[in-house]
């Protein structure tokens, strides 16, 4: 018996980061390669005693079918959580999403039809472009200088249709994008016809200094904005939030209802226990400010290290910035290292990592020889021994 594949299969890949993942399961292997954030910094025990109350208390609401668009206390939660001057939420703009990777992929449902254009950072986030592609849009490289993506580029009648940015402590290149980068743009987002998706998983992992106020909060009737609790609390819950752009025009009407629609045909709600579970520790005794400055203290430990360890092990040639924030190095190696190539080599001697390639919309435009390191998965004792692994590999 044969049967056909819808022929939008043919643009979607296996994960690069996935059939990595495998491989370092083997024991032995010292893996800087998944964006895992670091057990240690799960709160279980509150989640535990979460757990128990949210069942005592609401067991039969938290196990039945819900709402597509989310709990409203925490569609409320995240609205005065990020409302700001100029950027006043209104709850019902909230959506709530399975992890931010579902709104990633609800937007390229509602907004991408084959062909249309999208701006994307050089590298980006690598299941953003796993999201989009089923869609058949033309990714196309976001021009950029060493401050960011170019405003410029948003210009035009009617110009790209779709922007993606990561703006705080990029995934993967680390780097959160400046005060003034982030004015020019949303100067140019309120000109022109461009929706951006800003995606920040990240923001609130920063070590040295906050970032500025989101593009969302800038230009919000052109933004929408993906937040989650995945790196805060813990990315096995799942629930992660969408603020649709505000206004009442026609089209951002109509963008919000069919994100809904679209929501709705995906899983019906994102996980009801789950969103009851964190909102009971949001508004109960478990302090997010203070979980959140001990991972950020842990992160900050662990960046250092790691900054440490590549000053002092990675052959001469290599070059990275310390990111402020976020999870990851980027690391560019000698032109002439190709970094998917070694990697079989780098394994052998013990250690893991993401090649660079994947990041990029494209094979032209990627660079072989960089690679991506976390540093928030490996404790700081195995993060030298890891990075003094990895350096010979990249001669
Ligand atoms: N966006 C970016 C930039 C990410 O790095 C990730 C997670 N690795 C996601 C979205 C998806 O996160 P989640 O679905 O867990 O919220």
């Amino acid at each position: 018996m044969t049967f056909a594949l819808a022929s939008r299969t043919r643009r979607m890949n296996p994960s690069a980061i996935r059939d990595i993942l495998k491989v370092t399961e083997r024991p032995g292997i010292l893996s800087m390669a998944g964006g895992l954030p670091a057990p240690e910094a799960f709160p279980v025990e509150a989640i535990r005693r979460g757990c128990d109350r949210v069942l005592g208390t609401q067991g039969p609401a938290a196990l039945q079918y819900a709402t597509s668009e989310g709990l409203p206390g925490l569609r409320e939660w995240v609205a005065q959580h990020l409302s700001r001057p100029g950027w006043q939420i209104d709850p019902s703009h909230v959506l709530i999403t399975t992890g931010s990777q579902q709104g990633l992929d609800l937007l390229g449902k509602v907004l991408l039809d084959p062909g249309a254009q999208v701006l994307v950072e050089q590298p980006t986030y690598l299941g953003a472009l796993q999201a989009f592609t089923p869609y058949e849009p033309d990714v196309m490289a976001w021009a950029s200088d060493e401050d960011g993506p170019l405003p410029e580029a948003l210009a035009g009648d009617p110009g790209p249709a779709v922007a993606y940015l990561i703006p705080n402590f990029q995934n993967p290149g680390g780097q959160c994008l400046g005060e003034l980068r982030r004015m020019a743009l949303a100067q140019s987002l309120r000109r022109g016809h461009t929706l951006l998706i800003e995606d920040d998983p990240y923001g609130a992992l920063w070590y040295d200094t906050p970032p500025p106020a989101p593009l969302a909060s800038r230009a919000p009737q052109q933004v929408v904005y993906l937040g989650s609790f995945s790196k805060v609390l813990s990315p096995g819950l799942r629930v992660g939030y969408m603020v649709m752009p505000s206004g009442e025009g026609d089209s951002a009407r109509a963008l919000r209802s069919k994100l809904l629609q679209a929501k709705q045909a995906c899983d019906l709600h994102t996980p009801g226990l789950n969103q009851r579970l964190i909102l009971d520790l949001l508004q109960g005794d478990f302090n997010l400010d203070a979980h959140l400055c001990a991972v950020r203290e842990r992160y900050r430990i662990q960046r250092d290290v790691m900054a440490h360890a590549l000053a002092t092990c990675l052959p001469h040639g290599c070059r990275w910035r310390v990111p402020p924030g976020g999870m990851f190095f980027w690391v560019e190696a000698p032109e002439h290292v190709d970094t998917l190539a070694r990697l079989p080599q780098a394994v052998e001697a013990g250690v893991a990592y993401v090649p660079g390639a994947p990041f990029f919309s494209s094979v032209d435009a990627a660079r072989q020889n960089a690679l991506r390191l976390s540093f928030v998965t490996l404790a700081p004792a195995q993060i030298h021994e890891a990075v003094a692994r990895l350096a010979p590999c990249l001669v």
